[in-house]
């Protein structure tokens, strides 16, 4: 316990004992959306200007309790998905979620956008590259502003040698993309820092929940971090594989909790 009576996170724990003792601070509630708010995995497919995405929704359950959560706790999306799709995703629940998307590039509030980076220069060059590229196992490139984000079966050597060039960027293969951005200020901890400050909400009154490598410096900028995945990213509480998504699970525990 510290001065104020609320338990610090230093151990990793069981979600189960996440208790109210932790909460009391928190104001604000953070999501990655892939492996926490939906199942991981995107159909996409792309025959030359002919495109086709799966849009995912999300369940009427999570909808439900991020309702439920929301008369206590402002809610925040922080993905790599564009704006459009979060958007569709979350139709049913806009009015109280805020976003901060494609990697912390930039955040929706409200039917506000605020572009918090500008790479549009060093992706077009890059971009021009990586679309002579032609092979069997690039699905589709995911439409996005800000980032490049390509789908494919497997990994390929050819967009590997071709990022070699270009050192400021990075090219993370996920197991079914590549997200391409900016190695300086292109992610998702970035994003929720300017989002917080721009907000008011200091970092000890925020948590939030991620499954994946992306999500490592997104969760250090978080007083409570939760990993849906604990092998991928750190955090101060893991949530077990299971047949709920973690984020239905997390958002049990807290309304439970409180
Ligand atoms: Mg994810």
């Amino acid at each position: 316990m510290d001065s104020r009576g609320v338990e610090e996170c230093i151990d990793v724990r069981d979600i189960s004992e996440l208790t109210k003792n932790y909460l009391g601070r928190i104001r604000l509630i953070v999501f990655d959306v892939d492996g926490v708010l939906v199942p991981r995995g995107t159909v996409i497919k792309q025959t030359g200007n002919r495109f086709y995405m799966d849009l995912k929704t999300i369940g009427k359950e999570e909808i439900k309790l991020m309702c439920s959560l929301s008369t206590k706790y402002r809610l925040a999306i922080n993905s790599g998905r564009s704006l459009f799709v979060l958007l569709e995703m979350f139709r049913e629940i806009t009015s109280s979620v805020s976003f901060i998307y494609e990697n912390g590039s930039a955040t929706w509030n409200g039917g506000k956008v605020t572009q918090l980076v500008n790479p549009y220069i060093d992706m077009m060059r890059i971009r021009s590259q990586l679309t002579k590229i032609k092979d069997k196992k690039i699905k589709g490139w995911e439409p996005k502003e800000f980032l490049i984000t390509i789908h494919c079966n497997d990994r390929v050597d050819a967009i590997e040698e071709v990022m070699k060039n270009h050192s400021r960027y990075y090219c993370l293969w996920n197991g079914e993309a590549y997200d391409i951005g900016n190695i300086e200020y292109q992610n998702k901890g970035i994003g929720m820092v300017r989002y917080r400050m721009r907000h008011k909400y200091y970092r000890d009154e925020v948590l939030g929940i991620g499954d994946n490598v992306n999500d490592t410096e997104f969760l250090d900028a978080c007083a409570i971090s939760v990993t849906a995945d604990k092998i991928r990213v750190k955090g101060n509480f893991y949530i077990d594989e299971s047949d709920k998504l973690p984020a239905n699970i997390l958002m049990r525990r807290i309304l439970e909790a409180r």
